[in-house]
């Protein structure tokens, strides 16, 4: 008993150490990216470090590399850029400092875009040792470490792209080394990059829950609802519209789920969260046909299925335990969601 008590102790201490260990070592990065976005002087150091480490675009598209049977993004130094490319100066002028990537390594990753109008070899990509891939294809190949940097990169480059003047003066703005922001060379004013917040919602109702489809999604395929909330309004009050909108039904008990960051068609911050009909309302669905093609109450066993066949376990056999309908791919935050409520 006493050598258990001791045992127990020793882990419970060790586990703190290191918690704590932990902890600091992701303060001190987290802390030390707050220092480069602000201080350009030492961001244009870093950045022209042998440490660092860069995402590459061309045409809008990442790098990716192959590692084993994956394709992973493509990491170059600072030495591969300067071997490679003439205009290397150019091409740093374009750094976007990134934030989500292994806090654990003692590099800073930075986004750099090759800018339009440079004269490149028809076989770039395989000069660098790599494929440039479009960014959606991209997300969806990329491990979990590497979604979120890559989102972030595509979403940043997409924004200083579409910001090169201000919005206040029509002035050229200046983007900073970190591309955390962007200052109006004429008036001053300082431009941060916007996020659009979206709430996608899964509607329930006991057993059954509501999907709907777009136009454009593929056959068969069908989501949660989902829409851009509108200025003022909380995002509760942007599942009530949303919902009241696209499906004519009321919802009560929202209830947020978890956060994605999803780049296009810009940048958008989505909002999972469940949503309950409301008692003694109507069940009937009213369809705005301008914004969906089809929204259905679905019984948890069939999502049940949809959930446990992805796409990629579909063959051309088809058998009785095959859902006739499927739902988006576990890179989405809307599978998370729909998987949350139909295996619970
Ligand atoms: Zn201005």
């Amino acid at each position: 008993m006493y050598a258990l008590q001791i045992s127990s102790h020793i882990i419970l201490r060790s586990n703190w150490t290191a918690t704590r260990r932990m902890h600091s070592t992701l303060v001190r990065k987290l802390r030390r990216l707050q220092l480069l976005k602000e201080n350009a002087e030492q961001c244009v150091e870093v950045l022209k470090s042998s440490n660092s480490k860069f995402v590459l675009f061309y045409d809008s598209k990442p790098l990716m590399t192959k590692s084993g049977s994956d394709l992973v993004v493509a990491l170059k130094s600072l030495q591969d850029l300067q071997e490679k490319f003439q205009s290397c100066d150019e091409i740093l002028k374009t750094s976007v400092l990134l934030y989500n990537y292994d806090n654990n390594k003692n590099e800073e990753v930075f986004a750099v875009e090759i800018p339009p109008g440079t004269e490149v070899k028809d076989d770039l990509g395989e000069m660098l040792s790599g494929k440039f891939v479009t960014p959606r294809k991209a997300l969806m190949l990329v491990s979990d470490r590497d979604i979120g940097m890559l989102s972030q990169a595509i979403s940043y480059l997409h924004w200083h792209g579409n910001n090169q003047f201000c919005s206040k003066c029509g002035s050229r703005s200046i983007k900073t080394p970190s591309g955390s922001h962007r200052h109006c060379s004429d008036c001053k004013t300082t431009h941060y990059p916007m996020t659009s917040p979206v709430v996608i919602t899964l509607v329930h109702h006991g057993d059954h829950c509501l999907l709907a489809r777009q136009p454009e999604f593929q056959k068969n395929f069908y989501s949660a609802l989902a829409g851009f909330c509108d200025i003022g309004e909380t995002f509760e009050a942007a599942v009530e519209r949303e919902v009241a909108e696209e499906v004519g039904l009321e919802v009560d008990n929202i209830r947020f789920f978890s956060s994605q960051h999803w780049p296009f068609p810009a940048s958008s911050l989505m909002l999972g969260c469940h949503a309950r009909l409301k008692e003694g309302t109507e069940q009937k669905i009213a369809l705005d046909k301008a914004e969906l093609e089809d929204a259905l109450w679905f019984h948890r066993d069939e999502v049940k299925k949809a959930v446990l066949f992805q796409p990629k376990h579909f063959t051309k056999t088809r058998t009785d335990k095959m859902p006739w309908f499927s739902i988006p791919p576990p890179l989405a935050i809307a599978h998370h969601l729909i998987k949350s409520w139909a295996l619970n």
